[in-house]
């Protein structure tokens, strides 16, 4: 693929980067899938800069910062991750800092510009759905357009919320944490501005109003309400299937920021409780085959503790032989709480 390393969309920041590089002996750099086409533009970059630096790209997915490379780096004895694409992670459990290992994290910001009429047709679409305090989040490329829709949306007489959490930056969510959607309770909707439906489908889990999606390339507005729906009666319909479990697979992550001893605590004495076993499962990277190798008639149903989105995103499509529930969902039917949906924890 012919790729002109001047027009990349994204600010990958490589001045900062080699700056914090200098004197690094080893680094590996983690790319998202959709950013590694830009490889060859960074590689040459830092070289210029970095001429006895070693740079190990790693081929691993990189989904989120969930899943920083520490294991990797401590075996090459690297002294820096550069980490593409996200923000330090917000419900890290367990210690990062490894001596003399320094993390890069590089949210490659968005650099291009909502078409024109974008926010236009947003503000149309909140008069449809009588909104008038809209919480305003995106996904961390899209950040730097939250406060242009912010003010845009002003003068056009809405009240915009920029929503915030302690642990990520003004206006961010992350496919896993939501924390800023309840920061108030002003909101009459939310809008969320991401390039897929991805980060949507969780803030419309998260909060029971109305959902928007602002994409930032076409101005296209979505409304999530249906998808909302159809992905509920598909949750609800897999947490019926686990119902009558007695015994659970638990899933733990060992990516870094995936092993959630807290969570895993938490479930462990909550099926105890009700009187129900448990096998405890540890794995990097989930997938249906991992689990078929794994099932037997001593499991009923699963709880992935790692990352929450893989019951919904990887497994929701195709009924699976057995029950694969988030946290949140596994919770409430030990629980026997089914009322209110629970996402993602
Ligand atoms: S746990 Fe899943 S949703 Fe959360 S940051 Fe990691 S990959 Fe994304």
């Amino acid at each position: 693929m012919n790729i002109n390393c001047k027009e990349i969309p994204y600010d990958f920041e490589l001045e900062r980067v080699s700056n914090e590089l200098k004197g690094a002996k080893r680094v590996i750099v983690q790319l998202p899938d959709g950013l590694k086409k830009y490889t060859e533009c960074i590689q040459k970059s830092l070289s210029e800069v970095l001429a006895d630096t070693e740079i190990y790209f790693s081929m691993e997915g990189s989904f989120g910062a969930c899943d920083l490379r520490i294991f990797e780096a401590k075996l090459l004895g690297a002294q820096a991750i550069v980490h593409f694409g996200h923000t330090e992670y917000s419900l890290q459990e367990t210690v990062t800092e490894i001596e003399d290992l320094k993390v890069i994290f590089v949210p490659a910001y968005y650099k291009g510009h909502l078409p024109p009429g974008s926010v236009l047709n947003l503000g149309s679409n909140l008069k449809e759905i009588a909104s008038e305090k809209p919480l305003l989040v995106a996904s961390v490329q899209y950040l730097k357009l939250v406060p242009t829709v912010k003010e845009e949306l002003e003068k056009m007489g809405f009240k915009p919320i920029l929503g915030k959490s302690k642990k990520m930056l003004p206006g961010q969510i992350i496919g896993c944490d939501y924390s800023p959607l309840l920061s108030t309770k002003e909101a009459d909707s939310v809008i969320v501005i991401s390039g897929g439906i991805f980060h949507a489908l969780g803030a419309a889990l998260t909060f029971s109003g109305p959902v928007l999606r602002l994409d930032p390339y076409t101005g296209y507005v979505e409304d999530l309400r249906k998808e909302r729906d159809y992905w509920l009666k598909r949750r609800y319909a897999e947490m019926m299937r686990a119902k009558n479990a007695t015994s659970w697979g638990i899933i733990v992550g060992s990516l870094l920021g995936q092993y959630r001893p807290s969570i895993v605590e938490i479930i462990r004495k909550e099926i105890s409780k009700a009187g129900m076993r448990y096998y405890l499962l540890l794995v990097s990277t989930l997938n249906k085959e991992r689990i078929l190798n794994f099932d037997s008639d001593a499991i009923d149903a699963y709880v992935v503790t790692s990352c929450p989105r893989i019951p919904i995103d990887d497994f929701g499509i195709d009924t699976f032989p057995k029950p694969i529930l988030t946290p949140g969902e596994a919770l409430s039917v030990i629980k026997g709480k089914t009322e209110v949906y629970r996402f993602p924890w």
